[in-house]
């Protein structure tokens, strides 16, 4: 079993969850990208109910391409992106992978919104791809 562990990078916040990850994937559309400052966001999607968070994090909520709404949330005190979590998926938190105490197990799964990803960015092992995100 992975362990899932991790916090932002200050320290004030901290999480948890107990149990197997219901997916590891990659998302390049450019909410992530910015949300994230990098080129993509990876993040561990994890069952709500076996998350434990410790500290206080803030939210910023938009809709993401579906419409429906999307809840990113972040470190007040280092603007850590920790993770988010969408009215689309609504029994799944996105915790990303950068913020994981040990992130030696992770294997994206998938990756989607590849029509936004940069170009220069080739993922390589067994991945399956989505131009845009999965129906
Ligand atoms: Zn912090
Ligand atoms: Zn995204």
């Amino acid at each position: 079993m992975p362990q899932i562990a991790g916090g932002c990078l200050c320290g004030k916040v901290r999480y948890s969850a107990s149990g197997d990850p219901a997916f590891v994937g990659v998302c390049h559309c450019t909410d992530c990208q910015r949300f994230t400052g990098s080129a993509f966001a990876a993040v561990v999607g994890v069952p709500k109910g076996a998350l434990t968070v410790q500290g206080e994090l803030a939210t910023y909520s938009k809709a993401g391409d579906t419409g429906k709404a999307t809840y990113r949330r972040f470190c007040p005190q280092c603007g850590s992106s920790v993770m988010d979590e969408g009215d689309a998926l609504p029994d799944i938190v996105m915790v990303g992978v950068g913020t994981l105490d040990d992130a030696s197990w992770v294997k994206p799964g998938m990756q989607i919104y590849c029509d936004s990803a940069q170009p220069w960015v080739h993922l390589g092992g067994n991945i399956q791809s989505f131009p845009k995100m999965p129906g």
